[in-house]
């Protein structure tokens, strides 16, 4: 690769510098900062989080994306987002959800995922008596994975003087972890349960958060999910999701670290092969020893990088691992006298098991006021509301053609949740609906993506990569990396990136 030469000037060099302000980026630089290194984050939108963000209209304040959140429990290691905001001094206040989700499934499958375990298992059970022991013994084994997960530090597993320590200290959980580590959740679900609509249901059980069904769904990031529900809990942050990110900030410049907005990187530079800075959009150029990449790696690859010189590893990747779809968002203020007593925050609609994987088959549904009532106007709710949609659907389209198709779309949706809600469309004060071309403009992600999944059934987690790259100085972090999606998993990624930088920097 031919080297650049472009100036830079001695006071933009950094030790390490991160590409986007998402929980995977924020987590590595405030890791990073926090071991005395020189860091800047560039994050292109106005405020930090990424998926994790939020937005403000008429007195309501949406999450952009995640509300369900794990990694706030207070024992354990797998708590990892209470452990980044420690790490830097800050902390947030969490409201604990005593049920994850309500699912409302075919065949009138009602049933509620309890932060109480047994009471869990029991309302399973009630569904499917004749699965009794089954049902125990599949999330007992996930439980294995998760007490394996949650005995050791969990750091970058590109470090062989971790490995051996961790293996040295805890060699039962390490060899347990290999064990899962080639799995699939829908291969040990079978090997108890036979019921199809029991099965079915754990399809969509892992489908929520991996969006495969459980056959592609690796047993590692099920062992977590399935079990750390009951153990560290879903717990909500007060002041909405954007808090984390805004305490991740807060304590990233406590330790010395910068974050600078509206700072688009449009390249990343090389010399002999090796990424040594970054070019933003102004044409402003930042020089670093380490450059960490948050965008997606398809975005790292192909745009930031000149796509022909993509390294094999990356194109062997790519075929493994396709985008998952975009979502079609509905975010919304409604009466709250439309909610009945006793809802839950969380819930999932599908009609038809045959619409699961669909386009706008599956509702995803949060009610975050439920639990910090804050968020909106007295007397209100925010409701968002989303379901999986590609790009493709929204191209091409005049602005009066999409604005009628988003209409169309939004009352489909709102429509079907009137099964749950009588009463929700005359209940409604505000309205705004985002499509996968909403989600690529503003999380600055390649066709809105929802982040990688597998292409076809691959063996567990092993085909993810880790944190570097085949280009020297460059590593990548979030959810394109192991282990996946969700604020946990990428929080993971944060501690793993810094861990493996750190050493590389001696420090
Ligand atoms: C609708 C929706 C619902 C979800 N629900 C949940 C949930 O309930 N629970 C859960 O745990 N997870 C949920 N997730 C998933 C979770 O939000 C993501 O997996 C996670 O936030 C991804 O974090 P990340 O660090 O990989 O990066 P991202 O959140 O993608 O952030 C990357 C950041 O990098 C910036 N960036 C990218 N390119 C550049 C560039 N060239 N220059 C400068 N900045 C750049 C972006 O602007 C962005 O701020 C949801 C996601 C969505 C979209």
């Amino acid at each position: 690769m031919p080297a650049t030469s472009i100036p830079t000037s001695a006071a933009s060099t950094f030790d390490v510098i991160v590409i986007g302000s998402g929980i995977g980026g924020l987590v590595s630089a405030t890791q990073l900062a926090a071991k005395g290194a020189k860091v800047l984050v560039l994050e292109s939108y106005l405020i930090p989080g990424g998926s994790a963000g939020y937005f403000e209209r008429e007195g309501y304040r949406f999450d952009v994306g995640a509300s369900m959140i794990f990694g706030f429990g207070t024992q354990g290691t797998t708590n990892l987002l209470t452990r980044a905001l420690e790490a830097v001094n800050v902390s947030l206040e969490t409201i604990p959800d005593s049920v994850q989700i309500h699912y409302h499934l075919p065949n009138g499958l009602d049933l509620k995922i309890h932060r109480d375990y047994e009471k869990f298992l029991q309302e399973l059970t009630a569904n499917f008596p004749h699965e009794r022991e089954g049902i125990r013994k599949f999330y007992d084994e996930c439980w294995k994975v998760f007490n394996c997960l949650n005995a050791m530090e969990l750091l970058s597993l590109e470090e062989p003087r971790y490995l051996a320590r961790v293996f040295f200290q805890h060699p039962l959980a390490c060899l347990g972890l290999v064990k899962y580590l080639p799995q699939n959740v829908g291969d040990i679900a079978r090997k108890y349960i036979s019921d199809p609509q029991l099965l079915q249901f754990i399809d969509m059980d892992c489908y929520i958060w991996s969006v495969v069904p459980s056959d592609r769904t690796p047993m590692i990031n099920a062992g977590m999910v399935f079990s750390d529900r009951h153990y560290g809990g879903i717990n909500y942050p007060k002041g909405g999701v954007g808090q984390i990110a805004q305490k991740l900030v807060e304590g990233l410049e406590k330790v010395g670290g910068e974050i600078q907005y509206k700072a688009r990187v449009t390249k990343i530079i090389t010399e002999n092969n090796r990424a040594v800075g970054v070019e933003l959009a102004d044409g402003k150029v930042y020089r670093a020893k380490r450059i960490v990449s948050n965008a997606t790696r398809w975005d790292t690859f192909e745009k930031l990088l000149p796509p022909e010189e993509m390294p094999t590893s990356e194109k062997k990747w790519q075929k493994r691992y396709q985008k998952s779809p975009s979502f079609l968002s509905l975010h919304m203020g409604v009466k709250a006298d439309v909610l009945p007593v006793g809802t839950e925050c969380h819930h999932i609609l599908l009609e038809d098991w045959k619409n699961m994987e669909a386009t706008q088959g599956t509702i995803f549904l949060s009610i975050p006021t439920l639990l910090d009532p804050d968020l909106a106007p007295a007397g209100y709710h925010i409701l968002h509301a989303f379901t999986p949609d590609w790009i493709e659907n929204w191209q091409e389209l005049s602005s009066s053609e999409y604005e009628e198709k988003k209409e169309a779309a939004a009352g489909r949706v709102i429509e079907r949740l009137e099964k749950i809600f009588p009463g929700l469309d005359a209940s409604l004060d505000y309205l705004e609906v985002g499509t996968p071309r909403t989600h690529r403009r503003f999380l600055n992600r390649e066709d809105g993506t929802y982040g990688p999944i597998p292409g076809r059934k691959l063996l567990g987690l092993l085909g993810m990569p880790f944190n570097r790259t085949t280009i020297p100085g460059l590593y990548c972090v979030g959810d394109s990396t192991f282990p996946g999606q969700g604020l946990n998993a990428v929080a993971f990624s944060g501690f793993a990136c810094a861990h493996r930088v750190a050493v590389d920097l001696g420090l």
